[in-house]
């Protein structure tokens, strides 16, 4: 059987990195790419290989469109084939609201709403019947608990719209396009015995927080058989910060 191809943005570390693993072992041949952390998205393509599947590394900056197509056409290339997109690459600056430039909340909405963009419309041009677009927002675009984080949250609530449209825009294809929520995950971005993890375990219903795993396991839903019927969905995997 030829195996199907996913391609995932910011795939080096943390939950992009656990989605590559996982759609791995699940079968999948896997493009990764990164920005700058060559060495560990090296590593991480091993790890796909070791699971018996092609990998392909590639370097691209989020806020740069051309890379980002070039990365879905380099896949489509080498691998022969894109059936999963997951858009996971992100970065989390937060800080007063006085504070907060206008360069801070274009870079926010560069690499978060605008890439996911790029990315969908790219895969949707090469995607196979069937495909599977998965975005990876943020349980701040839903509630947020907290002060700071104003330019990200609304960076992040951008996507459930995103998909919205994609699954009107796609669904005459059988291409889906949803958006997985996280709440706090255990990731160098937001470490579980960080500053602010006891704060943010108090805000769940379960006290604890999400693994790269656990938001790996939705995602790999939607990529497979299970996730055909589900389109234009916000799902949130986050402990229950937003029940
Ligand atoms: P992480 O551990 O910091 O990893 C971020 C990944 O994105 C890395 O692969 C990084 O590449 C890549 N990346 C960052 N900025 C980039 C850019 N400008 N262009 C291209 N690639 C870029 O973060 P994470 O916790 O796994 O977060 C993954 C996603 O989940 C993000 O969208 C984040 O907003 C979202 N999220 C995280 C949490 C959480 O608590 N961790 C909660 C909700 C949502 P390099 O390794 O090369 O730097």
């Amino acid at each position: 059987m030829t195996r199907k191809v996913a391609l995932v943005t910011g795939g080096s570390r943390g939950i992009g990195a656990a989605v590559a693993r996982r759609l791995a072992g699940d079968g999948f041949d896997v493009a990764l790419t990164y920005r700058s952390a060559g060495d560990r998205a090296a590593a991480i393509v091993k790890e796909v290989e070791a699971a018996g599947g092609r990998a392909l590394g590639l370097r691209v900056e989020a806020a740069d469109a051309g890379a980002l197509v070039a990365a879905v056409e380099r896949t489509v290339r080498e691998l022969g084939r894109l059936d999963v997109v997951v858009g996971n690459a992100g970065i989390a600056p937060y800080g007063a609201l006085e504070e907060v430039t206008l360069e801070e909340v274009d870079r926010l909405l560069a690499v978060h709403p605008r890439a996911s963009f790029v990315l969908a419309q790219a895969a949707a041009r090469h995607m196979r019947d069937g495909g599977r677009i998965v975005l990876i927002g943020s349980s701040l675009a839903e509630r947020v608990p907290y002060p700071g984080w104003t330019a990200y949250a609304m960076s992040k609530s951008a996507l459930t719209g995103l998909v919205k449209g994609l699954a009107r825009d796609l669904g005459p294809r059988g291409i889906t396009a949803n958006v997985v929520h996280p709440g706090s995950t255990d990731t160098e971005m937001n470490p579980a015995d960080g500053p602010d993890a006891d704060e943010e375990r108090r805000h769940t219903a379960l006290g604890r927080y999400c693994s790269p795993d656990d938001i790996a396991a939705t995602v790999a839903h939607l990529a497979g058989d299970g996730g055909r019927a589900i389109t234009g969905a916000a799902i949130s995997v986050d402990a229950g910060v937003t029940a």
